[in-house]
């Protein structure tokens, strides 16, 4: 990524040094390239070229800040939401009502009441129960609420078991075999316009093979649906487009491939196309700047102590995710070593038997990739500071998130211990 590369051996965002931000912000933080995002959505974007009027709803669980937000909104992009807190970001940031869609498996009644009164393009409904709740409260308001279901095609895909989502055993959309029933009885419900289908299956997906089976699997439902009766204008197809971590294994499958694969897979179906990419527009523009505390020996490898841990980046703890370790200014030697952070669990490990850029204390590392289901996910467990994030532009660089700091948790009374 021409984004963070280094240059005078130093590694650099965009033209920022990363030595630089550690030095102003300290560290662990948080930095984006708005470069890198706006590349990655502009060869979305052109992947889709030949698709009619597409409506891009970047997913705003992916990276929800709000300065990430605008730049994607101010670029076109709209957004998929999965919650209210979501919804009054997208739309703070300046995302109109009509490029917003909103999913989620337990919609609360205040939740659809906000989208209800600031208008959206479509509720990704979940359930009949859903459906009928969301009903009620769209004649309450006087309004009608447009909606799709999201269909679960029964596709396994995934690239681990805790972002597989369409599988006839996960908790999400209605079974596709129930569908015909579920459209039959949502089209009897008044405040209602069901004009949508929705799947989406998973995330960082590293073959286009079950994408092609589920959206195959729309197809089919689409024209039974019609058959039926309906009035099927829009197909969300979803997000889940997987980004290379590990330079070692094969990437996954491009944004070409993919948008091939659409066009070929679509042709005639006749709908509007909705897709909800999160991981592929900010994975790759966004790293964890992290410095080495210090050094201990391991019983096999030595143990590199930094001031990152699992609650600045849980991925690794939380899906066993992989990220690639660089040294930022590398002195040329390599070993193998130990990645962790100071939080006292086990799962508290980066890396293990890591060959990387050997480091003494001191050092500024990066992870890599960490744009996207990383930030977000930050907690402050073990009475840490709230990780701050910055987004560099060019030469400059704004502090985009400050660090909350533990005054301000111990103010708030949110630092943990002590609440029994
Ligand atoms: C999380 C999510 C996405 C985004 O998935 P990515 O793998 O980040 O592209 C899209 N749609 C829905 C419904 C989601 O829950």
């Amino acid at each position: 990524m021409v984004d963070f590369e280094h240059r005078n051996g130093a590694l650099h965002c965009e033209d920022v040094p990363l030595a630089a931000i550690a030095e102003a912000v300290g560290t662990p933080v948080y930095v984006y390239s708005t470069a890198a995002m706006l590349q990655n959505l502009r060869e979305f974007r052109d992947a889709l070229a030949e698709v009619t009027d597409p409506l891009i709803a970047y997913a705003v669980k992916a990276n929800p800040n709000a300065a990430v937000l605008r730049v994607l909104a101010d670029a076109g992009a709209g957004a998929d939401i999965v919650s209210g807190g979501e919804y009054r970001r997208a739309r703070d940031a300046g995302v109109p009502p009509d490029k917003i869609v909103f999913a989620g498996v337990g919609k609360a009644e205040a939740e659809m009441a906000l989208a209800l009164a600031g208008g959206l393009y479509q509720f990704n409904v979940e359930s009949l129960a859903e459906a009928e709740m969301l009903s009620a409260l769209a004649c309450a308001l006087g309004k009608t609420a447009p909606v799709g279901f999201r269909i679960n095609p029964d596709v396994g895909a995934g690239g681990h078991a805790k972002i597989t989502t369409g599988a006839a055993a996960s908790k999400f959309g209605i079974a596709i075999g129930e569908a015909l029933d579920g459209y039959a009885r949502a089209a009897a419900l008044p405040g209602l316009a069901v004009h949508g289908v929705a799947v989406h299956i998973g995330s960082q997906l590293t073959s286009l093979e079950p994408l092609e089976r589920a959206f195959t699997r729309l197809g089919e439902l689409i024209g039974a649906l019609r058959s039926a009766g309906h009035d099927i204008r829009v197909a969300d197809l979803g997000g889940g487009l997987g980004v290379p971590y590990d330079p070692g294994h094969p990437p996954p499958p491009s944004a070409q491939d993919y948008g091939a694969m659409v066009r070929r897979v679509t042709s005639g179906w006749n709908t509007r196309l909705v897709f909800e990419p999160g991981r592929l527009i900010v994975a790759s523009a966004g790293l964890l700047l992290s410095r080495v505390i210090r050094l201990k020996p391991g019983a096999a490898d030595p143990f590199v102590i930094v001031d990152a841990a699992m609650n600045d980046l849980m991925r690794p703890a939380l899906y066993d995710a992989w990220h690639k370790i660089d040294a930022v200014r590398p002195g040329g030697e390599r070993w193998t070593a130990n990645v962790v952070g100071p939080v006292c669990e086990t799962g508290d490990t980066f890396a293990t038997a890591r060959e990387m850029d050997r480091v003494e204390a001191g050092d500024l590392i990066v992870f890599r990739t960490a744009g996207a289901y990383a930030a977000t996910m930050a907690s402050t467990y073990n009475s840490r500071p709230l990780t701050p994030e910055v987004l560099v532009d060019g030469d400059r660089w704004t502090l985009v998130r400050p660090r909350i700091d533990v005054d301000a948790l111990v103010a708030a009374g949110c630092a943990d211990g002590g609440n029994d």
